[in-house]
């Protein structure tokens, strides 16, 4: 017992098992390798005398009257293969169907942070120390499984438990913005890809954390500034992911990581993205690159009325890094859709079809005129409560523009359209895919969905106050980029919005805007 104590100190937070070299040092501090935590030696070692009091008292009622573990191998193990099929097997049954329900759970979530973020939305059922514990448990109970199948049975439910319990561990990092969490939980994933290994059908859950223990190596990397060196293991990670998002198609197991993993994939493509646009453009700072990332996920998005459950649902940001990522491509050879025009930033718009009749008897002869508008609105509107209560703030409100009389101005002779003589229409048919260049670019910050969700509030309050208005469902057809000019913090809205103009753009600040 000496021996062993030595060998499987336990950390009091978490339960997980003490690194040797940590165990066999003379320092009367350890510090787990698994949630971080420095405790006294001495702790540890009363940790684990509590600990396997508890796994003694449970193998002993999982055993019939009278047998002790000890002398098992003085028993024919036709006894032994009864007694833990009658006795121990369905008592592991009842705890290991528990964890492994749990297990499956966590790994349908993603289990990566981008640095300087926090993922809350994860909550893990069970404490790392309970599953360790049980993998405690079923380590005692092994001299009883005699036959394959118990065997199986035993190390499969001691691989899983342990793997959970690192997961747990895991999800408590993520949800912790500490120094130091990516190497922990680069121990973890490691590990647990290891138990995952030994497990019949987990094959892409070993890959997978094995992946996530390269991108996590890669933040440690990058947040020490070493830029060159992350990005090997950012690449070396992505290559991984990709891999196990091909296997899951036909894994029945595993299938359920799939949203996970492509999200992963999203993150791990910026983090590359973001680490090569700092290799080849020398006047960008890593840490600055990395703060616009936090600034994404530290927006205080608004948590009530109708835009709540839209904007605090996490599944969002996969669009978005999808966006940011193509934003820090096209500063280094990938494209965007730009429009032409002078300008020193290029600000995201969603371009928005709108068709609508207009009742008239004078400017038109029919008295229903078939009108096709285009729109844009401002891709940032969502970081603007005063655009999420009045859409119209977003938008270029074509229905704003009216004479005296009633009529919009700016329709003159022929022309039935708005936009297009404002100037709006030419300016989204010039856009094509082009690079960014030099050109700063203002990472979009809404989803499409979102964009939709605008645009049919915009109409549904036009339809209320325009009664000569029939307006059908707008489309909303993707995003382009207009060149504007800087102005000191705000940005100038470029001529071809003309008065059309979204009141949105008065309010847009560098200091607050997320710019690649
Ligand atoms: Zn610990």
């Amino acid at each position: 017992m000496a021996v062993d104590n030595m060998l499987t100190l336990r950390c009091k937070y978490c339960g997980a098992p003490l690194d040797r070299k940590d165990v066999e040092s003379d320092s009367p501090y350890v510090t787990c390798p698994s949630c971080g935590t420095t405790q006294q030696r001495v702790d540890a070692q009363a940790y684990l005398e509590q600990l396997m009091g508890q796994v003694r008292s449970w193998v002993n009622q999982a055993l019939p009257g009278g047998f002790a573990i000890s002398q098992s191998d003085s028993v024919d193990s036709v006894a032994r293969y009864n007694i833990f099929m009658n006795s121990v097997k369905p008592k592991v049954d009842l705890e290991y169907g528990e964890y492994r329900f749990a297990l499956n759970s966590l790994i349908s979530h993603t289990m990566l942070v981008i640095p300087f973020t926090v993922d809350k939305t994860l909550k893990p059922v069970h404490q790392s120390a309970q599953a360790f514990a049980f993998g405690e448990k079923l380590r005692q109970i092994e001299p009883l499984a005699v036959d394959g199948n118990s065997k199986k049975v035993v190390t499969s439910a001691q691989r899983m438990s342990d793997a959970y319990a690192l997961l747990i561990n895991n999800c408590k990092l993520l949800q912790e913005n500490k120094d130091g969490r990516y190497l922990l939980m680069v121990n973890n994933f490691t590990a647990a890809a290891n138990d995952f290994g030994g497990i019949e059908g987990y094959e892409p859950a070993q890959r997978r954390f094995e992946a996530l223990a390269e991108v996590c190596t890669g933040c440690e990397q990058l947040l020490k500034g070493d830029v060159t060196g992350s990005l090997g293991h950012f690449e070396a990670g992505l290559a991984k992911l990709k891999k196990v998002s091909a296997s899951l198609l036909s894994n029945l197991k595993v299938g359920i990581m799939m949203p996970a993993v492509t999200q992963e994939i999203k993150q791990t493509e910026v983090l590359r993205g973001l680490a090569d646009l700092v290799i080849h453009d020398g006047t960008t700072d890593p840490l600055k690159a990395l703060s616009t990332i936090r600034a994404i996920f530290t927006y205080d998005y608004p948590t009530s009325g109708n835009w709540g459950y839209l904007l605090n649902n996490r599944d969002r940001f996969n669009e978005i890094f999808g966006y940011m990522a193509a934003c820090i491509a096209s500063r280094n050879g990938g494209t965007l859709n730009i429009a032409a025009g002078d300008g020193d930033i290029l600000v995201p718009f969603w371009n928005i079809e709108l068709r609508y009749s207009f009742q008239t008897g004078s400017l038109w002869k029919k008295h229903g005129v078939e009108v096709s508008e285009n729109l844009l609105a401002a891709a940032d509107f969502v970081t603007d409560t005063a655009c999420l209560s009045n859409p119209t703030e977003a938008v270029t409100n074509v229905f704003a523009v009216r004479n005296k009389e009633g009529m919009f101005a700016g329709i003159t002779g022929s022309e039935t359209s708005i936009s297009s003589s404002a100037g709006i229409g030419p300016l989204i048919s010039s856009a094509h895919p082009n690079t960014a260049g030099s050109r700063r670019i203002v990472v979009p910050l809404s989803t499409k969905r979102e964009a939709e969700r605008l645009v049919e509030q915009y109409v549904a309050n036009t339809a209320a106050v325009e009664n000569k208005l029939k307006l059908s469902n707008p489309e909303v057809r993707g995003l382009i980029y207009v060149p504007c000019r800087t102005n000191n913090d705000g940005i100038s809205a470029p001529a071809g919005f003309g008065l059309l103009a979204p009141a949105r753009m008065n309010r847009m600040r560098l200091s607050k805007l997320v710019i690649i």
